[in-house]
């Protein structure tokens, strides 16, 4: 299955775009980025406890992508750590593996789907295909399911 490269599947934002220290002034607060791939990294490995090779899978990179990714990440974290830097999340090279919501007509079975993966051909539950979407967020961003849009939606 041919993948498209270099589309490092997010599966969550974080919940706090900006870290910083207290007691420190912004006019003088250095500031460093994280990327939202380096985020997810660090959360599929460090948070969830994932190894390499499956976190890799779930961001859909190679391992040493994810190699690469995670360390330049746990590099942002601890330099804002150990010098007092803020850390500001935003950016980087990834597509939103928003979940899809589906329901079975037949055993009203549902669950959810990422997006990126393919439509769901049957019920996990039943082997039916009288399956359908109930999404709760449908409309909401035309394309969130594109792959490599490069940015988050940056309009704040
Ligand atoms: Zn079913």
């Amino acid at each position: 299955m041919a993948r498209p490269r270099n589309c490092r599947r997010v599966g969550c934002l974080p919940e706090s775009q900006y870290f910083k220290p207290r007691g420190i002034p912004l006019s003088v607060l250095e500031e460093i980025n994280l990327t939202v791939d380096e985020f997810e990294a660090i959360r599929l490995a460090d948070l969830e406890g994932l190894y390499q090779e499956q976190a890799a899978e779930r961001m859909n990179v190679s391992r040493q992508t994810f190699g690469r990714i995670i360390e330049s990440g746990h590099k942002k974290v601890a330099e804002a750590l150990v010098k007092g830097k803020a850390l500001k999340i935003e950016g980087g090279d990834f597509d939103m593996a928003s979940m899809r919501n589906f329901r079975c007509s037949d055993c009203q079975h549902s669950w959810e789907h990422p997006y990126g993966t393919g439509r769901p051909k049957n019920c996990p539950s039943c082997k039916s295909g009288n399956i359908f979407r109930t999404d709760k967020d449908r409309g909401f961003g035309k394309e969130q399911g594109r792959c490599c849009r490069g940015t988050q939606q940056n309009n704040n």
